[in-house]
Protein backbone atom coordinates (compact mmCIF):
# COMPACT_ATOMS: atom_id res chain seq x y z
CA UNK A 1 0.00 0.00 0.00
CA UNK A 2 1.37 3.16 -1.10
CA UNK A 3 1.57 6.02 1.40
CA UNK A 4 1.96 8.79 -0.41
CA UNK A 5 1.49 10.02 -4.21
CA UNK A 6 4.63 11.83 -4.36
CA UNK A 7 6.90 8.51 -2.99
CA UNK A 8 5.69 6.58 -6.55
CA UNK A 9 7.03 8.64 -8.88
CA UNK A 10 10.50 6.86 -7.51
CA UNK A 11 9.60 3.73 -9.33
CA UNK A 12 9.55 5.65 -12.71
CA UNK A 13 12.70 6.71 -13.59
CA UNK A 14 11.83 8.47 -17.12
CA UNK A 15 9.96 11.21 -14.92
CA UNK A 16 13.13 12.22 -13.37
CA UNK A 17 14.76 14.39 -15.90
CA UNK A 18 15.10 17.73 -17.02
CA UNK A 19 13.54 18.65 -20.62
CA UNK A 20 15.14 22.02 -21.75
CA UNK A 21 16.16 22.83 -18.68
CA UNK A 22 13.20 22.07 -16.69
CA UNK A 23 12.05 19.53 -14.56
CA UNK A 24 10.02 17.32 -16.78
CA UNK A 25 5.84 17.42 -16.10
CA UNK A 26 4.24 14.68 -18.18
CA UNK A 27 0.79 15.29 -18.99
CA UNK A 28 0.34 13.05 -22.10
CA UNK A 29 -0.42 10.17 -20.22
CA UNK A 30 -3.64 9.43 -22.62
CA UNK A 31 -1.08 8.71 -25.55
CA UNK A 32 1.07 6.21 -23.32
CA UNK A 33 2.03 5.97 -19.88
CA UNK A 34 5.46 5.94 -18.74
CA UNK A 35 7.03 2.44 -17.05
CA UNK A 36 7.52 1.35 -13.59
CA UNK A 37 11.11 0.23 -12.82
CA UNK A 38 9.17 -3.47 -12.17
CA UNK A 39 7.96 -3.69 -15.56
CA UNK A 40 11.35 -3.01 -16.87
CA UNK A 41 13.41 -5.18 -14.30
CA UNK A 42 10.66 -8.21 -15.63
CA UNK A 43 11.65 -7.16 -19.55
CA UNK A 44 15.52 -7.29 -18.85
CA UNK A 45 15.00 -11.04 -16.73
CA UNK A 46 12.84 -12.89 -19.30
CA UNK A 47 15.83 -11.72 -21.93
CA UNK A 48 18.49 -12.36 -19.66
CA UNK A 49 17.58 -16.12 -18.47
CA UNK A 50 14.47 -17.22 -19.56
CA UNK A 51 14.37 -16.40 -23.14
CA UNK A 52 12.98 -19.11 -25.92
CA UNK A 53 9.97 -19.42 -27.61
CA UNK A 54 6.22 -20.34 -26.81
CA UNK A 55 4.10 -23.67 -26.99
CA UNK A 56 6.85 -25.32 -29.33
CA UNK A 57 10.03 -26.49 -27.36
CA UNK A 58 10.11 -28.77 -25.11
CA UNK A 59 13.87 -27.84 -23.91
CA UNK A 60 13.42 -25.77 -20.16
CA UNK A 61 13.79 -22.24 -21.56
CA UNK A 62 11.06 -23.07 -23.78
CA UNK A 63 9.01 -24.24 -20.58
CA UNK A 64 9.95 -21.67 -18.60
CA UNK A 65 8.67 -18.98 -21.31
CA UNK A 66 5.36 -20.82 -22.06
CA UNK A 67 4.88 -20.70 -18.15
CA UNK A 68 5.03 -16.91 -17.87
CA UNK A 69 3.66 -16.04 -21.21
CA UNK A 70 0.07 -18.86 -20.10
CA UNK A 71 0.38 -16.79 -16.44
CA UNK A 72 0.36 -13.35 -17.99
CA UNK A 73 -3.27 -14.48 -19.63
CA UNK A 74 -4.60 -16.18 -16.22
CA UNK A 75 -3.67 -12.65 -14.61
CA UNK A 76 -5.32 -10.95 -17.18
CA UNK A 77 -8.63 -12.86 -16.22
CA UNK A 78 -8.68 -11.64 -12.80
CA UNK A 79 -7.20 -7.84 -14.09
CA UNK A 80 -10.85 -7.66 -15.54
CA UNK A 81 -12.50 -10.41 -13.76
CA UNK A 82 -13.39 -12.72 -17.05
CA UNK A 83 -14.31 -16.02 -16.31
CA UNK A 84 -11.37 -17.89 -17.81
CA UNK A 85 -8.50 -17.48 -19.95
CA UNK A 86 -9.66 -19.41 -23.22
CA UNK A 87 -11.64 -15.45 -23.28
CA UNK A 88 -8.57 -13.89 -23.13
CA UNK A 89 -6.47 -13.06 -26.62
CA UNK A 90 -3.24 -11.48 -26.92
CA UNK A 91 -3.30 -8.85 -29.12
CA UNK A 92 -0.80 -5.55 -30.21
CA UNK A 93 -3.24 -3.39 -28.48
CA UNK A 94 -6.34 -1.46 -28.61
CA UNK A 95 -6.62 -1.11 -32.46
CA UNK A 96 -5.80 -4.40 -33.39
CA UNK A 97 -8.16 -5.98 -31.14
CA UNK A 98 -11.11 -3.86 -32.62
CA UNK A 99 -9.75 -5.05 -36.07
CA UNK A 100 -9.52 -8.58 -35.14
CA UNK A 101 -13.48 -8.32 -33.75
CA UNK A 102 -14.38 -6.44 -37.21
CA UNK A 103 -12.73 -9.45 -39.50
CA UNK A 104 -13.46 -11.98 -37.80
CA UNK A 105 -16.73 -11.71 -35.78
CA UNK A 106 -17.89 -8.82 -38.33
CA UNK A 107 -17.27 -10.87 -41.55
CA UNK A 108 -19.08 -14.14 -40.68
CA UNK A 109 -22.06 -12.11 -38.86
CA UNK A 110 -23.10 -9.02 -40.95
CA UNK A 111 -24.56 -8.67 -44.00
CA UNK A 112 -26.05 -6.26 -46.21
CA UNK A 113 -28.29 -3.74 -44.72
CA UNK A 114 -27.15 -4.95 -41.78
CA UNK A 115 -26.18 -1.79 -39.22
CA UNK A 116 -23.32 -1.14 -36.28
CA UNK A 117 -23.99 1.15 -34.12
CA UNK A 118 -21.00 3.46 -32.87
CA UNK A 119 -21.13 6.77 -30.62
CA UNK A 120 -19.99 10.00 -32.23
CA UNK A 121 -16.99 9.91 -29.47
CA UNK A 122 -15.17 7.25 -31.00
CA UNK A 123 -11.50 6.95 -31.45
CA UNK A 124 -9.91 6.40 -34.92
CA UNK A 125 -9.18 3.07 -34.31
CA UNK A 126 -13.19 2.07 -32.90
CA UNK A 127 -14.65 3.80 -36.20
CA UNK A 128 -12.26 2.87 -39.07
CA UNK A 129 -12.43 -0.69 -38.42
CA UNK A 130 -16.15 -0.66 -39.06
CA UNK A 131 -15.70 1.87 -42.11
CA UNK A 132 -14.02 -0.91 -43.77
CA UNK A 133 -15.91 -3.73 -42.96
CA UNK A 134 -19.25 -1.58 -43.75
CA UNK A 135 -17.57 -1.06 -46.96
CA UNK A 136 -17.00 -5.26 -47.58
CA UNK A 137 -20.66 -6.12 -46.28
CA UNK A 138 -22.72 -3.14 -47.64
CA UNK A 139 -23.93 -2.68 -43.77
CA UNK A 140 -24.01 0.95 -42.68
CA UNK A 141 -22.79 2.49 -39.73
CA UNK A 142 -25.13 4.74 -37.09
CA UNK A 143 -24.25 7.01 -34.61
CA UNK A 144 -25.25 7.76 -31.02
CA UNK A 145 -25.31 11.49 -30.77
CA UNK A 146 -23.25 13.49 -28.16
CA UNK A 147 -25.47 16.36 -26.60
CA UNK A 148 -24.65 19.99 -28.21
CA UNK A 149 -22.31 22.59 -26.44
CA UNK A 150 -18.80 21.39 -25.37
CA UNK A 151 -19.53 18.90 -22.36
CA UNK A 152 -19.61 16.11 -24.58
CA UNK A 153 -21.95 13.76 -23.28
CA UNK A 154 -23.99 10.72 -24.95
CA UNK A 155 -27.60 11.60 -25.92
CA UNK A 156 -28.44 8.42 -24.07
CA UNK A 157 -32.44 9.20 -24.52
CA UNK A 158 -31.81 8.37 -28.16
CA UNK A 159 -30.29 5.18 -27.88
CA UNK A 160 -33.32 2.62 -27.56
CA UNK A 161 -35.04 3.99 -30.76
CA UNK A 162 -31.34 3.03 -32.61
CA UNK A 163 -31.34 0.09 -31.37
CA UNK A 164 -34.76 -1.12 -32.82
CA UNK A 165 -33.25 -1.39 -36.40
CA UNK A 166 -31.44 -3.78 -37.82
CA UNK A 167 -27.57 -3.05 -35.49
CA UNK A 168 -26.13 -6.05 -35.57
CA UNK A 169 -23.07 -4.62 -33.11
CA UNK A 170 -22.90 -1.88 -30.77
CA UNK A 171 -19.19 -0.17 -30.11
CA UNK A 172 -18.60 2.31 -27.52
CA UNK A 173 -15.90 3.82 -26.00
CA UNK A 174 -15.50 3.69 -21.69
CA UNK A 175 -13.48 6.93 -21.45
CA UNK A 176 -13.22 9.28 -24.11
CA UNK A 177 -9.48 9.91 -24.92
CA UNK A 178 -10.00 13.35 -26.00
CA UNK A 179 -12.97 14.70 -23.59
CA UNK A 180 -12.65 12.72 -20.45
CA UNK A 181 -16.64 11.76 -20.68
CA UNK A 182 -17.27 8.51 -18.40
CA UNK A 183 -20.07 6.63 -20.65
CA UNK A 184 -22.34 4.51 -18.65
CA UNK A 185 -21.48 1.03 -20.14
CA UNK A 186 -23.04 -1.18 -17.92
CA UNK A 187 -26.48 0.95 -18.78
CA UNK A 188 -25.62 0.69 -22.34
CA UNK A 189 -24.51 -2.96 -22.48
CA UNK A 190 -27.56 -3.72 -21.08
CA UNK A 191 -29.50 -1.98 -23.49
CA UNK A 192 -28.24 -3.58 -26.25
CA UNK A 193 -28.06 -7.22 -24.81
CA UNK A 194 -31.76 -6.72 -24.48
CA UNK A 195 -32.15 -5.64 -27.99
CA UNK A 196 -30.42 -9.00 -29.38
CA UNK A 197 -27.21 -6.79 -30.24
CA UNK A 198 -23.58 -7.68 -29.40
CA UNK A 199 -21.25 -4.99 -27.65
CA UNK A 200 -18.25 -4.43 -27.72
CA UNK A 201 -16.24 -1.75 -25.09
CA UNK A 202 -12.90 0.05 -25.87
CA UNK A 203 -11.13 0.44 -22.65
CA UNK A 204 -8.39 1.85 -23.78
CA UNK A 205 -8.47 5.00 -21.61
CA UNK A 206 -10.41 2.65 -18.23
CA UNK A 207 -8.58 -0.38 -18.01
CA UNK A 208 -5.49 1.01 -16.05
CA UNK A 209 -7.42 3.90 -14.32
CA UNK A 210 -10.47 2.29 -12.26
CA UNK A 211 -11.62 -1.30 -11.75
CA UNK A 212 -12.64 -2.99 -14.79
CA UNK A 213 -14.98 -6.00 -14.48
CA UNK A 214 -16.12 -6.91 -17.86
CA UNK A 215 -19.14 -9.84 -16.24
CA UNK A 216 -20.23 -6.61 -14.66
CA UNK A 217 -20.48 -4.35 -17.65
CA UNK A 218 -21.69 -7.11 -19.43
CA UNK A 219 -20.12 -6.40 -22.57
CA UNK A 220 -19.63 -9.44 -25.20
CA UNK A 221 -16.03 -7.83 -26.07
CA UNK A 222 -13.22 -5.61 -24.50
CA UNK A 223 -10.23 -4.32 -25.94
CA UNK A 224 -7.19 -2.56 -24.11
CA UNK A 225 -3.84 -1.61 -24.54
CA UNK A 226 -0.69 -2.24 -22.05
CA UNK A 227 0.83 0.65 -22.55
CA UNK A 228 -1.79 3.06 -21.59
CA UNK A 229 -1.51 1.22 -18.07
CA UNK A 230 2.40 1.20 -17.26
CA UNK A 231 2.93 -1.99 -19.75
CA UNK A 232 5.24 -2.22 -22.68
CA UNK A 233 4.23 -1.02 -26.24
CA UNK A 234 3.32 -3.98 -28.54
CA UNK A 235 0.92 -5.83 -26.47
CA UNK A 236 -2.97 -5.68 -25.54
CA UNK A 237 -5.87 -7.73 -24.59
CA UNK A 238 -8.96 -8.84 -26.47
CA UNK A 239 -11.67 -10.12 -23.88
CA UNK A 240 -14.32 -12.04 -26.11
CA UNK A 241 -17.17 -13.54 -24.34
CA UNK A 242 -16.37 -17.75 -25.12
CA UNK A 243 -19.50 -18.98 -26.79
CA UNK A 244 -18.68 -15.94 -29.24
CA UNK A 245 -14.81 -16.72 -29.82
CA UNK A 246 -15.49 -20.31 -30.66
CA UNK A 247 -17.66 -19.49 -33.28
CA UNK A 248 -15.75 -17.00 -35.02
CA UNK A 249 -12.93 -17.81 -37.48
CA UNK A 250 -9.83 -17.18 -37.39
CA UNK A 251 -8.33 -13.35 -38.13
CA UNK A 252 -4.67 -14.32 -39.19
CA UNK A 253 -3.12 -17.58 -40.36
CA UNK A 254 0.27 -18.98 -39.70
CA UNK A 255 1.96 -20.99 -36.65
CA UNK A 256 0.91 -21.92 -33.38
CA UNK A 257 -2.84 -21.50 -34.05
CA UNK A 258 -3.79 -24.65 -36.14
CA UNK A 259 -4.24 -28.60 -35.20
CA UNK A 260 -2.85 -29.72 -37.97
CA UNK A 261 -2.15 -28.75 -41.45
CA UNK A 262 -2.79 -30.03 -45.24
CA UNK A 263 -1.62 -28.35 -48.25
CA UNK A 264 -5.06 -27.90 -48.95
CA UNK A 265 -6.47 -27.21 -45.75
CA UNK A 266 -5.94 -26.97 -41.79
CA UNK A 267 -7.99 -27.71 -38.81
CA UNK A 268 -7.99 -25.12 -36.05
CA UNK A 269 -7.35 -24.70 -32.10
CA UNK A 270 -10.22 -23.43 -30.13
CA UNK A 271 -9.95 -19.52 -28.40
CA UNK A 272 -7.40 -18.43 -27.44
CA UNK A 273 -4.88 -19.83 -29.60
CA UNK A 274 -6.88 -19.50 -32.95
CA UNK A 275 -6.65 -16.25 -32.70
CA UNK A 276 -2.78 -16.02 -31.94
CA UNK A 277 -0.98 -16.83 -35.48
CA UNK A 278 2.75 -17.10 -35.41
CA UNK A 279 5.13 -16.07 -32.25
CA UNK A 280 3.63 -13.68 -29.86
CA UNK A 281 5.25 -11.18 -27.69
CA UNK A 282 6.35 -13.07 -24.87
CA UNK A 283 8.31 -10.37 -23.35
CA UNK A 284 5.02 -8.18 -23.84
CA UNK A 285 2.54 -10.07 -22.12
CA UNK A 286 5.18 -10.62 -19.03
CA UNK A 287 5.68 -7.12 -18.32
CA UNK A 288 2.23 -6.65 -18.58
CA UNK A 289 1.62 -8.97 -15.98
CA UNK A 290 3.83 -7.05 -13.99
CA UNK A 291 2.01 -3.78 -14.98
CA UNK A 292 -1.03 -5.68 -13.49
CA UNK A 293 0.57 -6.44 -10.87
CA UNK A 294 1.73 -2.95 -9.95
CA UNK A 295 -1.01 -1.31 -10.90
CA UNK A 296 -3.68 -3.33 -8.41
CA UNK A 297 -0.71 -2.83 -5.66
CA UNK A 298 -1.36 1.02 -5.80
CA UNK A 299 -5.04 0.47 -6.29
CA UNK A 300 -7.46 1.16 -9.17
CA UNK A 301 -10.03 2.66 -6.90
CA UNK A 302 -7.25 4.63 -5.50
CA UNK A 303 -5.68 5.44 -8.84
CA UNK A 304 -9.38 6.78 -9.65
CA UNK A 305 -9.57 8.94 -7.26
CA UNK A 306 -6.64 10.72 -7.92
CA UNK A 307 -6.94 10.51 -11.18
CA UNK A 308 -10.31 12.69 -11.05
CA UNK A 309 -9.03 14.93 -8.04
CA UNK A 310 -6.23 16.52 -10.27
CA UNK A 311 -8.35 16.63 -13.22
CA UNK A 312 -11.26 19.01 -11.32
CA UNK A 313 -8.04 20.94 -10.62
CA UNK A 314 -7.08 21.37 -13.72
CA UNK A 315 -10.78 21.64 -15.36
CA UNK A 316 -11.14 24.56 -12.38
CA UNK A 317 -8.14 26.31 -12.43
CA UNK A 318 -8.48 26.67 -16.30
CA UNK A 319 -12.30 27.13 -16.54
CA UNK A 320 -11.86 30.74 -14.39
CA UNK A 321 -9.26 31.77 -16.66
CA UNK A 322 -10.38 34.79 -19.26
CA UNK A 323 -9.73 33.41 -22.92
CA UNK A 324 -9.50 29.53 -22.69
CA UNK A 325 -12.60 27.30 -23.42
CA UNK A 326 -12.36 23.81 -21.87
CA UNK A 327 -14.13 20.99 -23.21
CA UNK A 328 -15.29 17.78 -21.63
CA UNK A 329 -17.87 17.10 -18.69
CA UNK A 330 -18.47 19.65 -15.73
CA UNK A 331 -18.41 17.01 -13.09
CA UNK A 332 -17.55 13.71 -12.98
CA UNK A 333 -14.77 13.54 -15.47
CA UNK A 334 -11.98 11.44 -15.80
CA UNK A 335 -8.23 12.44 -16.22
CA UNK A 336 -8.17 14.62 -19.14
CA UNK A 337 -8.86 18.01 -19.95
CA UNK A 338 -9.26 19.44 -23.31
CA UNK A 339 -9.23 23.26 -23.87
CA UNK A 340 -8.44 25.91 -26.10
CA UNK A 341 -6.52 29.08 -25.81
CA UNK A 342 -8.10 31.62 -27.58
CA UNK A 343 -6.45 33.01 -30.78
CA UNK A 344 -3.48 30.39 -29.91
CA UNK A 345 -2.77 27.85 -32.07
CA UNK A 346 -2.69 24.56 -30.37
CA UNK A 347 0.55 23.04 -31.32
CA UNK A 348 1.86 26.20 -30.27
CA UNK A 349 0.45 25.54 -26.68
CA UNK A 350 2.19 22.19 -27.20
CA UNK A 351 5.21 23.91 -28.22
CA UNK A 352 5.38 26.95 -25.39
CA UNK A 353 4.55 24.01 -22.65
CA UNK A 354 7.14 21.70 -24.60
CA UNK A 355 9.84 24.07 -23.70
CA UNK A 356 8.84 25.14 -19.85
CA UNK A 357 9.00 21.02 -19.46
CA UNK A 358 4.87 20.08 -19.55
CA UNK A 359 4.82 17.73 -22.00
CA UNK A 360 0.95 18.03 -23.32
CA UNK A 361 -0.62 16.84 -26.58
CA UNK A 362 -2.14 19.26 -29.07
CA UNK A 363 -4.45 18.25 -32.58
CA UNK A 364 -7.60 16.08 -33.11
CA UNK A 365 -6.65 13.13 -30.92
CA UNK A 366 -7.79 10.83 -33.27
CA UNK A 367 -11.54 12.29 -32.95
CA UNK A 368 -11.74 14.31 -36.03
CA UNK A 369 -15.27 13.68 -36.76
CA UNK A 370 -16.12 14.36 -32.50
CA UNK A 371 -14.12 17.85 -33.11
CA UNK A 372 -16.23 18.60 -36.50
CA UNK A 373 -19.15 18.57 -34.16
CA UNK A 374 -17.83 20.61 -31.77
CA UNK A 375 -16.54 23.21 -33.93
CA UNK A 376 -13.21 23.29 -33.17
CA UNK A 377 -10.18 22.09 -35.24
CA UNK A 378 -7.68 21.10 -32.49
CA UNK A 379 -7.72 21.25 -28.65
CA UNK A 380 -4.24 20.82 -26.20
CA UNK A 381 -4.76 18.18 -23.94
CA UNK A 382 -3.72 17.58 -20.31
CA UNK A 383 -3.82 13.64 -19.62
CA UNK A 384 -3.34 12.76 -15.63
CA UNK A 385 -2.09 9.34 -14.02
CA UNK A 386 -1.26 8.15 -10.92
CA UNK A 387 2.19 9.58 -10.74
CA UNK A 388 1.26 13.38 -11.36
CA UNK A 389 0.77 15.57 -8.38
CA UNK A 390 -1.00 19.05 -7.57
CA UNK A 391 2.17 20.59 -8.56
CA UNK A 392 1.73 18.98 -11.97
CA UNK A 393 -1.42 20.63 -12.20
CA UNK A 394 0.27 24.49 -10.79
CA UNK A 395 2.65 23.90 -13.26
CA UNK A 396 0.22 23.41 -16.28
CA UNK A 397 -1.70 26.54 -15.09
CA UNK A 398 1.32 28.45 -14.82
CA UNK A 399 2.72 27.49 -18.39
CA UNK A 400 -0.84 28.58 -19.88
CA UNK A 401 -0.54 31.99 -17.83
CA UNK A 402 3.04 32.24 -20.00
CA UNK A 403 1.08 31.08 -23.25
CA UNK A 404 -1.50 33.74 -23.07
CA UNK A 405 1.10 36.37 -22.21
CA UNK A 406 3.65 35.56 -24.57
CA UNK A 407 0.75 35.73 -27.60
CA UNK A 408 -0.88 38.83 -26.50
C1 LIG B 1 -5.20 5.00 -27.47
C2 LIG B 1 -6.60 4.66 -27.77
C3 LIG B 1 -6.92 3.73 -28.75
C4 LIG B 1 -5.88 3.06 -29.60
O1 LIG B 1 -4.97 2.35 -28.83
P1 LIG B 1 -3.65 1.76 -29.52
O2 LIG B 1 -2.80 1.37 -28.35
O3 LIG B 1 -3.06 2.87 -30.33
O4 LIG B 1 -4.06 0.61 -30.36
C5 LIG B 1 -8.25 3.45 -28.95
N1 LIG B 1 -9.22 4.04 -28.23
C6 LIG B 1 -8.94 4.93 -27.26
C7 LIG B 1 -10.06 5.54 -26.48
C8 LIG B 1 -7.63 5.28 -27.01
O5 LIG B 1 -7.37 6.19 -26.07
Amino acid sequence: MVENWNEIRHDFPALHQLVHGHPLVYLDNAATTQKPNIVLETLLHYYRHDNANVHRGIHELSNRATTAYEAARVRAVRFIHARESSEIIFTRGTTEGINLVAASWGMSHVKKGDEILLTEMEHHSNLVPWQLLAERTGAKLVFLPVTGGDEGLLDVDRLDSLLFRRVKLFAMVHISNSLGTVNPVSWLCERARKAGVVTLVDAAQSAGHLPLDVQQIGCDFLVFSGHKLCGPTGIGVLYGRQELLNEMPPYQGGGDMILSVDYAASRYKSAPHRFEAGTPDISGAIGLHAAFDYLDEVGRDRIWEHDQLLAACAHHGLKDKKGIRVFGPHAGRAGVVSFMVEGVHSHDVVTVADQKGVALRGGHHCTQPLFHKLGVESTARASFYFYNTEEDVDRLIEVIDEVQRFFS
